[in-house]
Protein backbone atom coordinates (compact mmCIF):
# COMPACT_ATOMS: atom_id res chain seq x y z
CA UNK A 1 0.00 0.00 0.00
CA UNK A 2 1.44 2.88 -1.09
CA UNK A 3 2.21 6.02 1.77
CA UNK A 4 -0.17 8.91 1.79
CA UNK A 5 0.06 10.93 4.55
CA UNK A 6 2.79 11.99 6.60
CA UNK A 7 2.00 12.25 10.33
CA UNK A 8 4.66 14.66 11.48
CA UNK A 9 5.86 15.39 15.40
CA UNK A 10 6.48 18.72 16.23
CA UNK A 11 8.57 19.40 19.15
CA UNK A 12 11.76 18.38 18.44
CA UNK A 13 11.23 17.06 15.29
CA UNK A 14 10.29 19.84 12.79
CA UNK A 15 10.94 22.53 15.88
CA UNK A 16 14.09 22.59 17.84
CA UNK A 17 12.37 22.37 21.28
CA UNK A 18 15.10 21.66 23.66
CA UNK A 19 17.19 24.30 22.53
CA UNK A 20 14.52 26.98 22.51
CA UNK A 21 13.78 25.73 26.21
CA UNK A 22 17.86 26.13 26.88
CA UNK A 23 18.76 29.45 25.65
CA UNK A 24 14.93 30.41 27.73
CA UNK A 25 15.57 28.63 30.94
CA UNK A 26 19.56 30.32 30.91
CA UNK A 27 17.60 33.66 30.50
CA UNK A 28 15.39 33.06 33.07
CA UNK A 29 18.45 32.04 35.50
CA UNK A 30 20.35 34.65 34.48
CA UNK A 31 17.62 37.44 34.88
CA UNK A 32 17.25 35.55 38.66
CA UNK A 33 20.39 35.72 39.63
CA UNK A 34 19.97 39.88 38.99
CA UNK A 35 16.99 39.76 40.84
CA UNK A 36 19.22 38.25 43.99
CA UNK A 37 19.08 34.57 43.95
CA UNK A 38 22.33 33.00 45.27
CA UNK A 39 23.14 29.91 42.86
CA UNK A 40 26.06 29.30 40.27
CA UNK A 41 24.49 29.19 36.85
CA UNK A 42 25.16 25.53 35.58
CA UNK A 43 24.11 24.06 38.84
CA UNK A 44 21.10 26.08 38.24
CA UNK A 45 20.62 24.99 35.11
CA UNK A 46 20.69 21.29 35.62
CA UNK A 47 18.85 21.02 38.77
CA UNK A 48 15.89 23.08 36.54
CA UNK A 49 16.23 21.02 33.48
CA UNK A 50 15.93 18.08 35.82
CA UNK A 51 13.00 19.39 37.10
CA UNK A 52 11.36 19.96 33.29
CA UNK A 53 11.93 15.74 32.66
CA UNK A 54 10.47 15.22 36.25
CA UNK A 55 7.11 17.58 35.81
CA UNK A 56 6.79 17.67 31.79
CA UNK A 57 8.26 20.27 29.56
CA UNK A 58 4.78 22.12 29.33
CA UNK A 59 4.46 22.07 33.06
CA UNK A 60 3.55 25.87 34.07
CA UNK A 61 5.23 26.43 37.43
CA UNK A 62 8.19 24.93 36.84
CA UNK A 63 10.25 28.30 37.85
CA UNK A 64 7.86 27.93 41.21
CA UNK A 65 9.23 24.09 41.46
CA UNK A 66 12.52 25.13 41.01
CA UNK A 67 12.86 28.23 43.66
CA UNK A 68 11.29 25.98 46.01
CA UNK A 69 14.07 23.28 45.35
CA UNK A 70 17.03 25.94 45.57
CA UNK A 71 16.27 28.10 48.09
CA UNK A 72 12.79 26.41 49.96
CA UNK A 73 10.68 29.42 49.20
CA UNK A 74 8.64 29.29 45.87
CA UNK A 75 6.74 32.32 46.83
CA UNK A 76 9.84 34.59 46.51
CA UNK A 77 7.65 36.86 43.88
CA UNK A 78 10.08 39.12 43.04
CA UNK A 79 12.95 36.69 41.86
CA UNK A 80 10.01 34.71 40.05
CA UNK A 81 8.67 37.48 38.40
CA UNK A 82 12.46 38.48 36.81
CA UNK A 83 12.63 34.65 35.76
CA UNK A 84 9.45 34.59 34.41
CA UNK A 85 10.00 37.99 32.23
CA UNK A 86 13.18 36.66 30.98
CA UNK A 87 12.00 33.33 30.11
CA UNK A 88 9.20 34.97 28.05
CA UNK A 89 11.17 37.65 26.14
CA UNK A 90 14.21 35.20 25.25
CA UNK A 91 11.40 32.48 24.04
CA UNK A 92 9.63 34.64 21.24
CA UNK A 93 13.69 34.63 19.52
CA UNK A 94 14.64 31.39 20.44
CA UNK A 95 12.01 29.18 18.77
CA UNK A 96 13.11 27.76 15.42
CA UNK A 97 12.78 24.76 12.97
CA UNK A 98 15.49 22.87 12.55
CA UNK A 99 17.44 23.52 8.85
CA UNK A 100 15.36 23.06 6.15
CA UNK A 101 12.53 22.05 7.81
CA UNK A 102 9.89 24.43 5.58
CA UNK A 103 11.58 23.19 2.34
CA UNK A 104 11.24 19.67 2.91
CA UNK A 105 7.46 19.70 4.01
CA UNK A 106 7.07 22.22 0.84
CA UNK A 107 8.34 19.66 -1.17
CA UNK A 108 6.90 16.86 0.33
CA UNK A 109 3.22 18.46 0.41
CA UNK A 110 3.02 18.31 -3.44
CA UNK A 111 2.78 14.58 -3.10
CA UNK A 112 1.37 13.60 0.55
CA UNK A 113 -0.98 14.44 3.15
CA UNK A 114 0.87 16.17 5.38
CA UNK A 115 -0.41 16.03 9.14
CA UNK A 116 0.88 17.18 12.41
CA UNK A 117 0.11 15.08 15.44
CA UNK A 118 1.51 16.40 18.85
CA UNK A 119 1.22 16.21 22.47
CA UNK A 120 1.54 19.92 23.00
CA UNK A 121 -1.67 21.52 23.96
CA UNK A 122 -3.21 23.21 20.94
CA UNK A 123 -3.00 26.77 22.26
CA UNK A 124 0.76 26.32 23.07
CA UNK A 125 0.87 24.36 19.50
CA UNK A 126 -0.50 27.28 17.18
CA UNK A 127 1.56 29.80 18.88
CA UNK A 128 4.99 27.56 18.64
CA UNK A 129 3.40 26.89 14.86
CA UNK A 130 2.95 30.60 13.75
CA UNK A 131 5.70 32.06 15.63
CA UNK A 132 8.34 29.64 13.25
CA UNK A 133 6.23 30.17 10.54
CA UNK A 134 4.40 26.96 9.71
CA UNK A 135 1.10 27.71 10.69
CA UNK A 136 -0.12 26.90 7.05
CA UNK A 137 1.96 23.73 6.43
CA UNK A 138 -0.43 21.14 7.25
CA UNK A 139 -3.60 20.06 6.21
CA UNK A 140 -4.41 19.39 9.43
CA UNK A 141 -3.32 19.59 13.11
CA UNK A 142 -4.27 17.38 15.73
CA UNK A 143 -3.28 18.39 19.42
CA UNK A 144 -3.46 17.12 23.35
CA UNK A 145 -6.53 19.15 23.32
CA UNK A 146 -8.88 17.37 20.96
CA UNK A 147 -8.84 13.87 22.34
CA UNK A 148 -7.13 14.63 25.92
CA UNK A 149 -5.02 11.73 25.58
CA UNK A 150 -1.29 11.02 24.26
CA UNK A 151 0.18 10.08 21.53
CA UNK A 152 1.47 7.07 23.41
CA UNK A 153 -1.94 6.09 24.17
CA UNK A 154 -2.25 5.84 20.07
CA UNK A 155 -5.39 7.63 20.78
CA UNK A 156 -4.35 10.53 18.72
CA UNK A 157 -3.31 8.52 15.66
CA UNK A 158 -6.33 6.70 15.46
CA UNK A 159 -8.59 9.88 15.96
CA UNK A 160 -6.32 11.47 12.87
CA UNK A 161 -6.40 8.41 10.66
CA UNK A 162 -10.75 8.09 11.59
CA UNK A 163 -11.15 11.71 10.83
CA UNK A 164 -8.67 11.98 7.57
CA UNK A 165 -10.29 8.10 7.04
CA UNK A 166 -6.41 6.97 6.10
CA UNK A 167 -5.65 3.36 7.32
CA UNK A 168 -2.86 2.77 8.89
CA UNK A 169 -0.38 1.44 6.23
CA UNK A 170 -0.84 4.67 4.11
CA UNK A 171 0.37 6.60 6.76
CA UNK A 172 4.16 6.99 8.00
CA UNK A 173 4.95 8.68 11.39
CA UNK A 174 8.00 10.92 11.89
CA UNK A 175 9.06 11.57 15.32
CA UNK A 176 12.08 11.79 17.66
CA UNK A 177 10.48 9.39 20.74
CA UNK A 178 10.30 5.96 20.76
CA UNK A 179 7.74 6.07 23.63
CA UNK A 180 5.43 8.65 21.99
CA UNK A 181 5.83 8.35 18.09
CA UNK A 182 7.55 4.62 17.21
CA UNK A 183 5.74 2.12 19.60
CA UNK A 184 2.37 3.52 19.53
CA UNK A 185 2.41 3.94 15.66
CA UNK A 186 4.04 0.53 14.88
CA UNK A 187 1.41 -0.99 17.23
CA UNK A 188 -1.23 0.49 15.15
CA UNK A 189 0.04 -0.72 11.97
CA UNK A 190 1.66 2.76 10.65
CA UNK A 191 4.82 2.96 8.99
CA UNK A 192 7.57 4.73 11.44
CA UNK A 193 10.18 6.54 10.91
CA UNK A 194 12.49 7.74 13.68
CA UNK A 195 14.58 11.42 13.59
CA UNK A 196 17.20 10.36 15.54
CA UNK A 197 18.78 14.41 15.86
CA UNK A 198 16.12 14.89 18.06
CA UNK A 199 18.15 14.54 21.25
CA UNK A 200 16.28 12.41 23.19
CA UNK A 201 18.59 9.25 24.87
CA UNK A 202 17.92 6.34 26.52
CA UNK A 203 15.53 5.06 24.18
CA UNK A 204 15.72 1.44 23.92
CA UNK A 205 13.16 -0.72 23.07
CA UNK A 206 12.34 -3.83 21.83
CA UNK A 207 10.08 -2.39 18.68
CA UNK A 208 12.13 -0.89 15.61
CA UNK A 209 11.23 1.68 13.70
CA UNK A 210 11.31 1.12 10.03
CA UNK A 211 13.75 3.66 9.13
CA UNK A 212 15.56 6.31 11.40
CA UNK A 213 16.51 9.77 9.81
CA UNK A 214 19.82 12.12 10.74
CA UNK A 215 18.28 14.94 9.60
CA UNK A 216 15.45 15.67 8.62
CA UNK A 217 16.04 15.82 4.47
CA UNK A 218 16.67 12.09 4.80
CA UNK A 219 12.65 11.90 4.75
CA UNK A 220 12.42 12.97 0.94
CA UNK A 221 15.19 10.15 0.54
CA UNK A 222 12.54 7.14 2.18
CA UNK A 223 9.78 8.52 0.58
CA UNK A 224 10.50 10.24 -3.17
MG1 LIG B 1 8.83 15.11 19.92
Amino acid sequence: MPIKSIFFDMDNTLIDFFKFKEVSSKAAIVAMKKSGLKIDSKKAFRILWNLYFEHGFENREILQKFLEKVSGDQNNYKILAAGIMAYRKARMNAICTYPKVKCVLRQLAKKYLLVLVTDAPAVKAWIRLTSVGMQNKFSSVFTLTETGKRKSSGVPFTNAMKTLKLKPNEVLVVGDSMSHDIIPAKRLGMKTCLATYGRLKNQKSDITPDYRIRKITDVTKILM
